[in-house]
């Protein structure tokens, strides 16, 4: 088994660390009071290829492994937590569109998504709590060729910059939990579509808000794998998701610790350095 990364991901690395410092790092705390992402900034990462770099060549991706993917994430993280979500949710929502939307939408979709052009968003927490995911009560119920969707998705990343999200909704029995949820590709510039943003206390570009459907007409083709039974096909994909949010906080900690480290040997107190202090010194190679 090869632990050392491939020289290709070695050069993904590269790009993706020297765009962090010389684009990202210096006007973080510019952008982190605001509530969208700034678009031209996610379409340089798309250029550069460091959004969805592990999706399918056939649809506009670079067929890299996840692992290049999360070394991405953690370099971008350095610099920008909010920007490597950019990545993140790159990755994870072109996956799920590319394996499970119909050809036509994932031809479409997911090219955008890893030029920067299109993000997309994942409309599964409802307000009664997200843990129990399965448990959703957003309704879908079958109008002509479509179907119609009502209801509140809550807690959504890029809630009010997202172009589309993947929907998940009950079709089936209300009782009965995981089965009975389809989900929807839904692009969410339409008629019937309200959409809020939280202030939430940090990462505020990610966007986190809600999502109100009242009436939105989805036409049948947009059904993501099987009616009643997507819960279980698509989120069995979201593991992966989990581990490049873990490398996001790796990336972002180790910023932490690199700049403290700076910040102790240039402080001084009781005439000299903190870095000189055991009670400093000793836990900082721990961190
Ligand atoms: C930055 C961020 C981005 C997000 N982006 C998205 C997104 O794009 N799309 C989306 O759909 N959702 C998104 N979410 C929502 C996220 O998936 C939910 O926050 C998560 O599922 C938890 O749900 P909740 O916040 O409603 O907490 P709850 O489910 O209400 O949980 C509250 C507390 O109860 C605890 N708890 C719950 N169940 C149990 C149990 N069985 N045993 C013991 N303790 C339990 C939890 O650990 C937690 O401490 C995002 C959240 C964050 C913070």
């Amino acid at each position: 088994m090869q632990f050392q990364p491939t020289e290709d991901q070695k050069a993904f690395r590269e790009t993706a660390k020297r765009f962090a410092t010389e684009k990202l790092a210096s006007s973080y705390q510019e952008r982190a009071s605001g509530h969208t992402f700034d678009r031209a900034l996610i379409k340089q990462m798309g250029a550069l290829g460091l959004i969805g770099a592990d999706l399918p060549e056939e649809f506009g991706g670079l067929g890299e492994s996840s692992v290049t993917s999360g070394l991405i994430v953690e370099e971008i993280a350095y610099a920008d937590f909010n920007a490597s979500y950019v990545q993140l949710l790159g990755s994870l929502m072109g996956g799920m569109v590319a394996q499970h939307a119909s050809k036509e939408i994932a031809s479409e979709w997911v090219p955008k998504v890893v030029s920067g052009e299109a993000v997309i968003g994942l409309g599964l927490t409802e307000p009664r709590g997200g843990s129990d995911a399965a448990n959703l009560i957003l309704k879908a119920e079958k109008s002509g060729n479509g179907w119609r969707l009502n209801g509140e998705k809550t807690s959504m990343s890029f809630a009010s910059q997202a172009d589309a999200a993947v929907v998940f909704a009950r079709t089936g029995d209300p009782d009965a939990g995981a089965r009975g949820v389809s989900a929807f590709f839904v692009d969410l510039n339409q008629e019937g579509i309200k959409r809020t943003h939280f202030d939430d206390i940090g990462t505020k570009p990610v966007g986190r808000g809600s999502v109100f459907f009242d009436d939105v007409f989805v036409p049948a083709e947009n059904m993501m794998a099987e009616q009643d039974r997507a819960f279980g096909t698509i989120m069995a994909g979201f593991d992966y998701s989990r581990a490049l949010i873990g490398l996001e906080c790796l990336g972002a900690a180790q910023a932490s610790v690199d700049e403290t480290w700076a910040y102790v040997q240039e402080r001084e107190a009781f005439g000299a350095p903190l870095v000189q202090y055991q009670g400093v010194s000793f836990p900082l190679p721990e961190a």
